[in-house]
C-alpha cells in the first residue's frame, strides 16, 4: 500500500517485517470539554489510518482526571464524531481498566519498581533537577516492598488526604529525560468520578494509565501529538515493566494550528465564560459543534484535514485554507437563491402585472433543478448595488445607467427619489421588454448583473456575517487575551425570496453575489448565517 505520510511508512515496514499483522488505533479524548478542529485532525488520522489498512479504531475516553470530566462531554464528543461520519470499533474508558491498572501498580511494587512517596507536589518538583542537573532521590525511595504494599492499600482505602502520598515509578533520578525521574503514577484524589462514582479515591496518572489502556484494547499504533515525544520512553517503560502481553507503539505527529483560531480549551472556555460567544456551539467557535452550527460541511473539514496531511514538525495553517475547502464543497452542493442586503426599493415604471421566471437552483449541474420565481413592478436590490455618486468603472446601477437583473431583464435608472432626511427612498426605473434572460433580442450589452427580490413575494430576513474571533497577531507570541475580536458579528437587515422562509432550517445556500449562507430562524424570523464568503482569498503555495 502506498504510504502518504511517515506514519504509513512505519506501518508498511512493520507489516512487511511482521512486527504487526493488523492496524488498530484509537482516538483518545479526555471528556473535559468539546472537541475542536484540532481534534478533527487526530480523528481523521486515527480513523483514516485504520480504514486504509482495513483495521480498527476505538473511541477511548481518557477519564483519569475526575474533577474536570463530565458525561455531558462524553455525549457531545460522540455526537461530533458521528457528525464527521466516523464509526468506532469499540468504546472504552480508562475507568473501565482501573482494576487492571491498579493490579499492575501492585505488581510494580512487588517487583521493587514503584514506591509510595510522602513528598508534597512542590517538594517533588524541587527535587526533580533540571535539564543540566540530575534530580535528588526521595528519602522514601527505599521503602520495603511490604511497607509500600501496605501504604498503597491505605491510599486506596482512603486513609490519606489529597496530595499526602503518591505512588512513584522507581526509574532513574539521574535520567537525562526528566519524565523518567521517578514519575508519579498514582495520586490521592477524593473526587467523584462521572462513571465510577466514589469507588476510587486514587487515580492513575495519564502517562502510566495510557499505555496500559492501549495495550488492553489491542491498540497497535498509539498516535499522539508531538508534546508527548519526551514521554515516549516512559510509555515504553510502562509497557515493558508492567509486563502487559500486547505491546503498542506510540508515534507522535504535529498538532494542527490555524491562524486567527483559538485552539486551546482554556481560551475557548474563556470565550464562553466571558460571553464573547453565545456558547460552545456558537457559529464562530472552532469547536466541531460550532463548525456544525456554522454550516461547515463535515466532508469539507475532512478534505481539509486530508490536504493538511500529517507532519513531524509543528506549523500554522492559514484559516483561508479551510474556507477554500468549504467553498469548494458548497459550490458543488449548495442551491442558489437570491437575497438583498440593506434593501432599496426599485419601481419599474413601464412594467405591469406579474410573471414567472425560471431560476436555476443548481447552475453547477448541467441538468440541475429549476424553480419558478416571480417578477413584478416593485422589487428590491441591495444598497451596495446602487450609487448616486459612482466612482469610475462602476458597473452596477447608477442614475441613467443600466444593469441586468439576474434571470430577468435589463433595467435603467430614470430618477432617484429621496426621503426628507436625504436618504434614498426609491429608484424609479424602466425595463427593456426585449432583454429577458434566455431570449434577449435587445442587442444591449451591460457590464453588470445584480440580484434582486420581488417586493410582494419576499420576506424580511436578518443577515448575519461573522468575522474571526482572534485578530491578527501584531507580534509573534502575542497573548490571545490581547487578540480577542469583540466585534465579530455584524447583523444586516435584508429581504429574501419567500422560498428561503419555506425551506428547513439548516439548509445551506449560495446567496447570489453575497456568499454561502445557512438558513436559520430566531423569534419567528428567518435568519441567514454566513458560512463563508464567495471569494477565495487562499492562494496555495506552489
Ligand atoms: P487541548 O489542548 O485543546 O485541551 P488536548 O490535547 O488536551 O487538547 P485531548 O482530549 O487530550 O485534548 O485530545 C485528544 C486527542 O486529540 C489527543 O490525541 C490529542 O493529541 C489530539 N489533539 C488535540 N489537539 C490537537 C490538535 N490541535 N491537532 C492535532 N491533534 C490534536
Ligand atoms: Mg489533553
Amino acid at each position: 500500500m502506498e504510504a502518504k505520510n511517515f506514519i504509513e511508512d512505519i506501518i508498511n515496514e512493520e507489516l512487511s517485517s511482521g512486527v504487526v499483522s493488523e492496524v488498530h488505533t484509537r482516538f483518545p479524548p479526555e471528556p473535559n470539554g468539546y472537541l475542536h478542529i484540532g481534534h478533527a485532525k487526530s480523528l481523521c488520522l486515527n480513523f483514516g489510518t485504520a480504514k486504509k489498512y482495513n483495521g480498527k479504531c476505538n473511541l477511548f475516553f481518557d477519564d483519569t482526571n475526575p474533577s474536570k470530566e463530565k458525561t455531558e462531554f462524553v455525549e457531545a464528543i460522540k455526537a461530533d464524531i458521528e457528525w464527521l461520519g466516523f464509526k468506532w470499533h469499540e468504546i472504552h474508558y480508562a475507568s473501565d481498566f482501573f482494576d487492571d491498572i491498579f493490579a499492575l501498580a501492585v505488581k510494580l511494587i512487588k517487583e521493587g519498581k514503584a514506591y509510595v512517596c510522602d513528598l508534597s507536589a512542590e517538594q517533588i518538583r524541587e527535587t526533580r533537577g533540571t535539564l543540566t542537573e540530575p534530580g535528588k532521590e526521595s528519602p522514601y525511595r527505599n521503602r520495603s516492598v511490604e511497607e509500600n504494599l501496605a501504604l498503597f492499600e491505605d491510599m486506596k482505602n482512603g486513609k490519606f488526604a489529597d496530595g499526602e502520598k503518591v505512588l512513584r515509578a522507581k526509574i532513574d533520578m539521574a535520567s537525562p529525560n526528566i519524565n523518567m525521574r521517578d514519575p508519579v503514577i498514582y495520586r490521592v484524589l477524593h473526587a467523584t468520578h462521572h462513571r465510577t462514582g466514589d469507588k476510587w479515591c486514587i487515580y492513575p496518572m495519564y502517562d502510566y494509565a495510557h499505555p496500559i489502556c492501549d495495550s488492553m484494547q489491542g491498540v497497535t499504533h498509539s498516535l499522539c501529538t508531538l508534546e508527548f515525544e519526551d514521554h515516549r520512553p516512559l510509555y515504553n517503560w510502562v509497557v515493558e515493566n508492567t509486563g502487559v502481553s500486547h505491546k503498542p507503539r506510540q508515534i507522535e505527529f504535529a498538532r494542527l494550528n490555524i491562524t486567527n483560531t483559538v485552539m486551546s480549551k482554556r481560551y475557548l472556555k474563556k470565550l464562553v465564560d466571558e460571553n464573547i460567544v453565545s456558547g460552545w456551539d456558537d457559529p464562530r467557535m472552532p469547536t466541531l459543534t460550532g463548525l456544525r452550527a456554522r454550516g461547515i460541511p463535515a466532508q469539507a473539514l475532512k478534505n481539509f484535514c486530508e490536504a493538511v496531511g500529517v507532519a513531524k514538525a509543528n506549523s500554522e495553517i492559514e484559516s483561508g485554507y479551510l474556507e477554500h475547502f468549504v467553498r469548494e464543497h458548497l459550490n458543488t452542493h449548495a442551491e442558489r437563491a437570491m437575497a438583498v442586503v440593506n434593501p432599496i426599493k426599485v419601481v419599474i415604471e413601464n412594467y405591469e402585472g406579474e410573471e414567472n421566471l425560471e431560476f436555476d437552483m443548481k447552475p453547477q449541474d448541467e441538468n440541475g433543478p429549476k424553480r419558478s420565481i416571480t417578477f413584478s413592478k416593485e422589487i428590491y436590490i441591495s444598497a451596495e448595488d446602487f450609487s448616486d455618486n459612482p466612482p469610475p468603472k462602476y458597473f452596477r446601477l447608477k442614475p441613467d445607467g443600466m444593469v441586468r437583473l439576474k434571470n430577468a431583464y435589463i433595467i435603467k435608472c430614470e430618477r432617484v427619489e429621496y426621503a426628507d432626511n436625504g436618504a434614498i427612498d426609491k429608484l424609479i426605473c424602466s425595463y427593456i421588454p426585449e432583454s429577458k434572460s434566455g431570449s434577449d433580442t435587445s442587442g444591449i450589452k451591460v457590464k453588470g448583473t445584480i440580484q434582486w427580490v420581488n417586493a410582494n413575494d419576499s420576506i424580511d430576513v436578518s443577515i448575519k456575517k461573522y468575522d474571526y474571533l482572534l485578530n491578527d497577531a501584531e507580534y509573534a507570541g502575542q497573548d490571545f487575551n490581547e487578540r480577542f475580536n469583540y466585534d465579530s458579528v455584524k447583523e444586516f437587515s435584508g429581504k429574501a425570496e419567500k422560498y428561503l422562509g419555506e425551506v428547513s432550517d439548516g439548509e445551506s445556500f449560495q446567496l447570489l453575489r453575497i456568499g454561502y449562507y445557512k438558513k436559520g430562524s430566531a423569534d419567528g424570523k428567518t435568519v441567514l448565517h454566513e458560512i463563508t464568503s464567495l471569494k477565495d482569498t487562499y492562494k496555495p503555495a506552489k
